[in-house]
């Protein structure tokens, strides 16, 4: 599979960059984003570098999906918010700073105003991130 040596979340794929995993399979990883828009902000990455729906492989897309669909069942068994949203940004008029392609999952409040093109917030508390990294991990089902 492609990979961008230059490309943050390849670095993540390739283990030369941390982050904090939820889950992965042979095509897709999730873990939690560095900047949450709000707690529980995860995202849903193919492991190969392909910049934007335009460019992936529809059944590479599909195991995306099937990965993001698991993951949001784990947020929405661990942290019970009102809301749920899917995100995925494609060029940067849409909103798309890591030119590889991700799906934002994202808990919702009530009134949480959140714009879907979002000011990034300061880095998120590393220790609260991991904590509620822990819950969400615990809820994933099986793959
Ligand atoms: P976009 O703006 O492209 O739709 O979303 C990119 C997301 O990736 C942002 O929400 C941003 O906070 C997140 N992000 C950027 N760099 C990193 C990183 O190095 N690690 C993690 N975990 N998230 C990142
Ligand atoms: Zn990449």
């Amino acid at each position: 599979m492609p990979h961008d040596p230059n490309c943050v979340f390849c670095q993540i794929v390739t283990d030369t960059r941390k982050c904090v995993l939820l889950a992965e399979d042979p095509e897709a990883l999730a873990f939690m984003d560095i900047h949450p828009a709000n707690p529980g902000h995860c995202l849903v990455i193919p492991k190969g570098h392909w910049p934007t729906v335009f460019d992936i492989p529809a059944e590479v897309f599909g195991a995306v999906a099937r990965l993001a669909v698991r993951i949001a069942a784990g947020v929405q068994q661990a942290l019970n918010p009102p809301g749920l949203s899917l995100v995925q940004a494609n060029g940067p008029a849409a909103g798309q700073t890591v030119p590889h392609l991700h799906v934002h999952i994202l808990p919702r409040q009530d009134g949480d105003r959140l714009a879907l093109n979002w000011r990034r917030t300061a880095a998120g508390d590393a220790g609260r991130i991991a904590e509620i990294a822990t819950r969400i991990r615990n809820q994933v089902p099986a793959g």
